[in-house]
């Protein structure tokens, strides 16, 4: 191709403009590779891990195979060391002791392994016209009528009185039976099609269908009811009492797969925030003598405030990190005060079928890069744990020299809606906090899509900031 001189102004632009380009026109050499590689990974973690606590099992299994153990307080550290601490079988945290004091700072990375979905009511059995279906209580923010018609699988624990605990899980392996919420049929709905979208199916009709078989042949009620007690009392030992104390909840039973021709995205359920989750985790899994002690935080609850002995408000987190400052004889202040952490969590991509909902100079795009947001929040940054311009500038900083594709977004328009991570129950313990994670379609749906160069991304980003 002929090379044409720049033209002046065309050269003052160049100097000038904030360039957005996609991130395939700035991938290094060979990177495409890495990519695709780095999702197959992504993918067996999301398939693995559809609840959090099956998140923690896996990423445990992960750390231990990385040469990480459990922490044990007291006990004397040294740089290389490679610990973690089980929070209760819901959250994870993990850390790789630095060459520097703790006096210096530790890098965070913290990410939420909880996702939206149908938790079961405590009295979730009932039977009605001889089918037997499930109560539900939604767990975070959801379009209820997206949960309806899809086959769904169920997860969870059943904990015996006598403090055996069950676990459960029915509807992933190929030939298991799987479950679903009913929706009515279009010749039926002219009443449902004239209520708006929170109510078109009611959180109460949110009823996982799970059997229509009645037991026996003699009279009676309750048949079908007895048929499932019966079946689940054979496998798990259990009575209908014990869903008092049972934490099971209903999940798409899809698997992760490519999506597009170009196998250029991921679509899969629970993507928002374990599409971040496994980015810091692996970040940190392959980090050997960080300069500064890196820390990776899975944290629970985050879809419903973060709050609970298990969220990222929970003071598990400062017992974990006064426990590694303990074995420097450093004062957890003066940890916190200097450390940075990074809050990895998904924001909205932009979707040009909803192009009214965004605006489109400030927006995430698809294969534009891990997305730094300085702000989240809504109605005027409510919420919000707004990052200084000097962090911004930092973490900027530490993506260009590191050869990271990143862009800088917030979540759609203002006063449409808006949203929280978990940055801001960390900024409140006085450290340096800045919110940047995927971009994401479809979010909170059963089924959300990213691009996989952003997933790629914000692993790599991370792992630069634990190298920084
Ligand atoms: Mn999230
Ligand atoms: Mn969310």
């Amino acid at each position: 191709m002929e090379k044409k001189e720049m033209t002046e102004l065309q050269k003052r632009q160049k100097e000038l403009f904030h360039q957005k380009t996609n991130g395939y026109d700035r991938l290094a050499e060979g990177e495409e590779t890495l990519i695709q590689d780095y999702c197959e990974g992504y993918k067996t973690f999301l398939d693995e891990g559809k609840t959090e606590r099956e998140c923690v099992e896996y990423a445990i299994h992960l750390a231990e195979a990385a040469g990480f153990r459990p922490l044990v307080r007291g006990e004397n550290l040294r740089p290389g060391d490679k610990v973690y601490r089980n929070n209760r079988g819901k959250a994870l945290t993990l850390a790789v002791i630095g060459k520097k004091s703790l006096a210096e700072g530790a890098v965070i990375g913290a990410a939420h392994i909880d996702s939206p979905r149908l938790d079961l009511k405590q009295n979730p059995l009932y039977e009605e016209k001889e089918m037997a279906y499930l109560k539900t209580h939604y767990y975070g923010g959801i379009k209820k009528y997206q949960w309806t018609t899809i086959p769904l699988a169920l997860h969870g624990v059943v904990v015996l009185e006598n403090g055996e605990t069950r676990t459960i899980c029915i509807g992933e392996e190929p030939g298991e039976p799987q479950f679903t919420v009913g929706d009515l049929l279009p010749h039926l709905a002219a009443d449902q099609a004239k209520r708006t979208m929170g109510d078109i199916v009611t959180a109460e009709q949110l009823n996982v269908f799970i059997g229509s078989r009645p037991y026996g042949r003699e009279e009676g009620s309750d048949r079908v009811k007895t048929t499932i007690l019966a079946l689940l009392n054979e496998k798990y030992g259990m009575v209908e009492e014990d869903f008092l104390s049972a934490e099971l909840v209903a999940v798409p039973a899809a698997k992760a797969v490519d999506i597009g021709l170009d196998r250029s995205v991921v679509g899969a359920y629970g993507q928002d925030d374990r599409v971040c989750s496994y980015a810091c985790l692996k970040a940190l899994l392959e980090l050997d003598n960080p300069v500064r002690t890196a820390v990776c935080v899975l944290a629970d609850k985050e879809e419903i405030g973060s709050e609970g002995v298990s969220g990222m408000q929970s003071a598990a987190f400062d017992t974990f990190m006064s426990d590694l400052c303990d074995a420097q004889g450093v004062p957890l202040k003066a940890c916190y005060e200097t450390s940075f952490c990074l809050s990895a969590d998904v924001t909205a991509a932009y979707d040009p079928n909803f192009a009214e909902a965004y605006e489109v100079r400030n927006s995430a795009f698809l294969n534009y890069g891990v997305c730094i947001s300085k702000y989240t929040g809504a109605r005027g940054k409510s919420g919000a744990s707004d990052a200084s311009a000097e962090l911004l500038a930092k973490v900027r900083r530490v993506f260009g020299e590191n050869g990271v594709v990143w862009q800088l977004a917030e979540l759609g328009k203002t006063d449409q809606g808006g949203g929280g991570t978990v940055a801001c129950y960390i900024a409140n313990r006085n450290i340096d906090t800045i919110d940047a994670g995927v971009p994401v379609l479809s979010m909170h749906a059963p089924f959300e899509t990213t691009a996989k160069l952003d997933c790629y991304m914000t692993y790599k980003g991370m792992k630069a900031l634990y190298n920084a």
